[in-house]
């Protein structure tokens, strides 16, 4: 079988390292050159990208901001999943909040602005403590501003004159205070099956995803099956097929879905090592129709980000249930290099090998790895 991915960057990958033991060939589109490449190598394969759709039993997308005119020719083929609709749900956040509302799912108090003036309005109903968000294009926190006060909003307006806001309008949210935020990876497949994994802890940093832990602790029945309702109405809802990522805020014992993510994610990397089924595989066993895969954890797993950096002891790997997963790219600030993987018997001795890991790793690089471990280690 062979499945077509849009993207060529590490999600591919992994797609493509999950498709080697079921017998599914992976190849990856450049999406900048219409290229049908090789998702480890880059390479460009020997085929046209009309000659690959035309072979493949399925395509995907490993990111949701492929060229519309790409996704067209895709969904034409009706082999495209999840659909054309729910990957730009994906891509624009006004498509995103529209179909929370829609179909009642708890979402951030937020308004959609068309022109600077409205901002005057968005503090009127939401506060002055604000969130501002470009409705498309943005990903790892770019594209987004903050308001601390209504001192800041001529600033705020300034920084934002340039923007054509009847082409891209913003998503305005208040500036939530959040006990944590979790995300729900799950998969649907054509005929309605739905399984999830546990919720996943997620530790951002200036935006950036830096550590995931799951299954999240202090999760009860209640928490674990209202998150599991959420991804059913959405995954419902779209018909969706494939992994879908839900982010979420948990204020109290509420959840507000933050953000969807129409594929695999990087707050499910963890699943590679601390689930029967890795996100990637579950991904493809959907779009080509196969029987979906357990999605128990083992036991307690941490991920971590290697972020804008390459030079660090491999010794890592000394650490017991240490896996490393690198993406093969150049370094560039802020981009994500690889990942670790790090499975335990408990919480605390997860804490414990993330402060061994903290020791071969560079200083500075790593801002979230101390604290995390301090936290897992009192559970
Ligand atoms: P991603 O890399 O997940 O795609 P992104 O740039 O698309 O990130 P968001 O997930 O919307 O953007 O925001 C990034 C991070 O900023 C969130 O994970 C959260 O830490 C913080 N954040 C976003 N929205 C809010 C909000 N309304 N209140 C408080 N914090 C927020
Ligand atoms: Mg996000």
């Amino acid at each position: 079988m062979k499945v077509v991915v849009y993207g060529d960057g590490q999600l591919a990958q992994m797609m493509y390292l999950a498709g080697v033991p079921l017998g599914i060939e992976v190849q990856a589109v450049d999406v900048k050159s219409d290229t049908v490449v090789h998702p480890v190598s880059k390479l460009p394969v020997n085929q046209s990208l009309k000659d690959a759709l035309d072979e493949a039993d399925a395509l995907t997308v490993e990111f949701e901001h492929v060229p519309e005119r790409l996704l067209e020719q895709a969904a034409d083929t009706g082999k495209l999943m999840p659909s054309m609709d729910a990957i730009l749900v994906g891509a624009d956040r006004v498509r995103e909040k529209q179909l929370l509302e829609q179909l009642k799912v708890a979402n951030c108090p937020h308004r959609i602005v068309t022109a600077l003036e409205q901002l005057d309005d968005c503090i009127d109903a939401l506060g002055d403590k604000l969130i501002i968000k470009a409705s498309r294009d943005g990903y790892d926190g770019y594209g987004q501003w903050r308001l601390k006060d209504a001192g800041e909003l001529p600033a705020l307006k300034a920084a934002l004159q340039e923007l054509d806001l009847q082409q891209v309008p913003l998503v305005v949210e208040q500036m939530l205070s959040f006990e944590r935020e979790l995300s729900l990876i799950g998969v649907r497949s054509a005929a309605g099956d739905i399984r999830v994994y546990p919720l996943a802890q997620n530790l951002h940093h200036e935006g950036q995803l830096h550590v995931s832990v799951a299954p999240a602790n202090a999760v009860d029945t209640a928490l674990q099956a209202q998150a599991e309702a959420i991804f059913t109405t959405l995954a419902n809802g779209m018909q969706y097929v494939g992994v879908l990522a839900v982010e979420m805020f948990q204020c109290g014992d509420t959840l507000l879905v933050n953000e969807l993510a129409p594929r695999v994610h990087n707050s499910g990397h963890w699943t590679l090592t601390g689930s029967d089924t890795s996100q990637f595989e579950n991904h493809l066993r959907a779009v080509v129709g196969l029987p979906l895969g357990d999605t128990k954890a083992h036991r307690p797993a941490a991920m971590v980000n290697v972020i804008g950096c390459s030079s660090f002891s491999r010794d890592l790997l000394s650490i017991e249930g240490c896996h490393l997963h690198w993406y093969g790219k150049a370094v560039r600030k802020k981009r994500k290099m690889g990942h670790i993987n790090l499975t335990a018997a408990t919480y605390a001795e997860l804490g414990g090998k993330l402060n061994q890991l903290a020791e071969f790793m560079p200083e500075g690089k790593f801002p979230c790895l101390k604290d995390e471990a301090e936290r897992l280690k009192k559970l």
